[in-house]
């Protein structure tokens, strides 16, 4: 049942398997959330965890992070976790660093590799 909150998830190509296992590992602590997620990496999510029910948007380099972005303005999204690959040029560069930019003008909790994710982990659900 979720509490109402919602948390984004995004993973670069060579961060999804991280992204999939992440989410096997803290499948009951996601499932307290909505979920929403860019393309591939939600079909990742919801291929490793059949539990949740993750809203799959746009692939990132087709709009999925500025749909993210949006929610995020809107007061939509109190997380972001997002995998990033910094050892790879992306054609939606742009996006990334516009998405990474809302994140930071709406002061939401952004968790950019696997080890602050976990971090954050440990602290749910309450001080989210
Ligand atoms: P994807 O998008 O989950 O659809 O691959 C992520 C990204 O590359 O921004």
């Amino acid at each position: 049942m979720s509490n109402g909150q919602c948390i984004a998830l995004i993973a670069h190509d060579q961060k999804k398997d991280d992204m999939a296992d992440f989410a096997r590992v803290h499948e009951a602590v996601l499932s307290q959330f909505e979920i929403v997620a860019t393309g591939t990496t939600g079909g990742r999510v919801q291929d490793a965890c059949p539990s949740l029910n993750v809203v799959r948007l746009k692939s990132g380099p087709l709009g999925g992070d500025q749909q993210i972005g949006a929610l995020i303005a809107t007061g939509n999204v109190q997380l972001l976790i997002f995998f990033v690959d910094p050892l790879t040029a992306m054609p939606h560069d742009v996006d990334v660093k516009a998405l990474m930019r809302l994140a930071t003008v709406y002061d939401v909790p952004m968790a950019l590799n696997r080890a602050t994710a976990e971090q954050l982990a440990l602290f749910q659900p309450a001080s989210l």
